[in-house]
């Protein structure tokens, strides 16, 4: 008869307490990690956002594990994270306060889109036949992984499988991201469970996300943390508290297909609090987009993940005239009215560039995601020419330039 496996559900105030409270129900930190081992914790900062934002893994929950690690008797213990989306991944670690925090618990820290890599064949890989990964992640012998709880609108959840993301090299990562469905995702990130395996995963469940995560969703006081050492069995736990079917998720049902760990709740001892106790029924991460302006008027179909954020954004980046009529265009399966009423038709990302001579007065931006910025460098031309070709450069500090168009525009207004 096959092992049942654990997981733990702790829920509580007290971070650090929870965290080791969750670790000691599923046989404390000694169990996985032995001394002198080189531990690598991957939070899930994605973006340059506050704790308070609830956006990335909290750098209490984080530098705990390190001193787990550290009082377990690892030699070394490794923080590690990419940027998401061309953004500098030292201003994640800094504004997330998980850099400070793990340097302060005893941590080293591994900026992975500075690291250099190394490539892995996957051999039963089916989506991924080989991935090249920062060469720290094959030197760890412990990986310990720290999503956070939140929705997700491609993969419906982001949990412990969808951090793996970030093991990826940028271009890899943009390149999966974009025209993918949720699923395809799913194949991906379970190849990439075949030749990274997390011995423990501990989910941040304490200052959740619901609706359009991982980024635009609303944030939701779970309290609660949930840690085990097969990563497909912590996810059906933790997709069930969020009011899923475990099954449903994608990544958990793929992997547990392809028997990388247990999907199924029969199989699963659940340790602290039911899943009853703590459940609470997410907000679905749907799209359905509206503007509030009563003169733009939003077209999208086949969106993927890449333009679905920059819907929104497009909005504030193209400086909105009273006066005019706008329509805005995403996908590449959109169904446009053969006349459009509308002063600025704006087409932004490279799957729009077909209905470019379908209309007059359409602007187009090109790009794949088109990031906000590139909206502003069409938007006043003589300032990307002068800064331009930077735009598709990696890494793009976003925000530096975005202080910067705001200054070219005041200038211009004044002239
Ligand atoms: S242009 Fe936008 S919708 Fe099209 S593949 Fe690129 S990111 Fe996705």
């Amino acid at each position: 008869m096959r092992r049942k496996c654990e997981v733990s559900v702790i829920k509580g105030k007290k971070n650090e307490q929870m965290v080791q409270q969750a670790i000691s129900m599923i046989g404390g930190m000694k169990s996985i990690v032995k001394k002198g081992d080189i531990v690598l914790i991957k939070p899930n900062i994605c973006l340059p956002l506050p704790p308070e934002k609830g956006d990335a893994t909290d750098p209490i929950v984080v530098a705990s594990l390190v001193r787990l690690a550290k009082a377990a008797g690892a030699s070394r213990v490794v923080v590690g994270e990419s940027g998401g989306w061309g953004l500098y991944v030292r201003d994640h670690f800094e504004i997330s306060k998980i850099g400070e925090y793990s340097e302060k618990a005893g941590a080293e820290l591994s900026y992975f889109d500075e690291e250099e890599r190394i490539e892995l064949e996957i051999p039963n890989g089916i989506l991924l036949k080989k991935v090249s990964i920062p060469k720290i992640v094959k030197e760890a012998d412990v990986i310990i992984n720290v999503p956070k709880m939140k929705n997700n609108f491609v993969s419906m959840v982001t949990l412990g499988i969808k951090n793996f993301m970030a093991f990826l090299a940028p271009d890899d990562r943009y390149g999966i991201h974009r025209g993918v469905n949720g699923v395809e995702l799913a194949y991906v990130l379970v190849d990439l469970l075949k030749v990274i395996k997390p011995k423990l995963t501990v989910i941040d469940g304490i200052l959740a996300m619901e609706g359009f995560g991982p980024h635009s969703g609303d944030l939701i006081r779970m309290g609660v943390i949930v840690a085990g050492k097969d990563v497909v069995a912590v996810d059906a736990v933790a997709s069930e508290i969020m009011g899923y079917q475990a099954m449903e998720i994608p990544t958990t049902q793929i992997a547990a297909k392809q028997f990388l760990g247990v999907g199924d709740l029969s199989e699963i001892v659940v340790k602290g609090k039911k899943i009853e106790e703590v459940r609470k029924h997410f907000t679905r991460p749907i799209f359905n987009y509206i503007s509030d302006h009563p003169n733009i008027t939003t077209y999208f179909g086949g969106v993927c993940c890449g333009c679905i954020y920059r819907i929104p954004e497009t909005e504030t980046a193209i400086g909105i005239d009273p006066n005019k009529k706008y329509a805005l265009v995403f996908g590449r399966k959109v169904n446009l009215p053969p006349k459009i009423d509308a002063d600025e038709i704006w087409l932004v990302g490279d799957c729009t560039a077909p209905y470019r001579n379908k209309y007059k007065n359409t602007v187009f931006v090109s790009g794949c995601p088109p990031l906000k910025w590139y909206i502003h460098a069409v938007r006043l031309p003589h300032w990307s020419k002068k800064f331009g070709r930077e735009i598709h450069t990696y890494p793009v500090d976003i925000e530096k330039q975005t202080r910067e168009i705001i200054k070219a525009r005041q200038r211009l207004s004044k002239k």
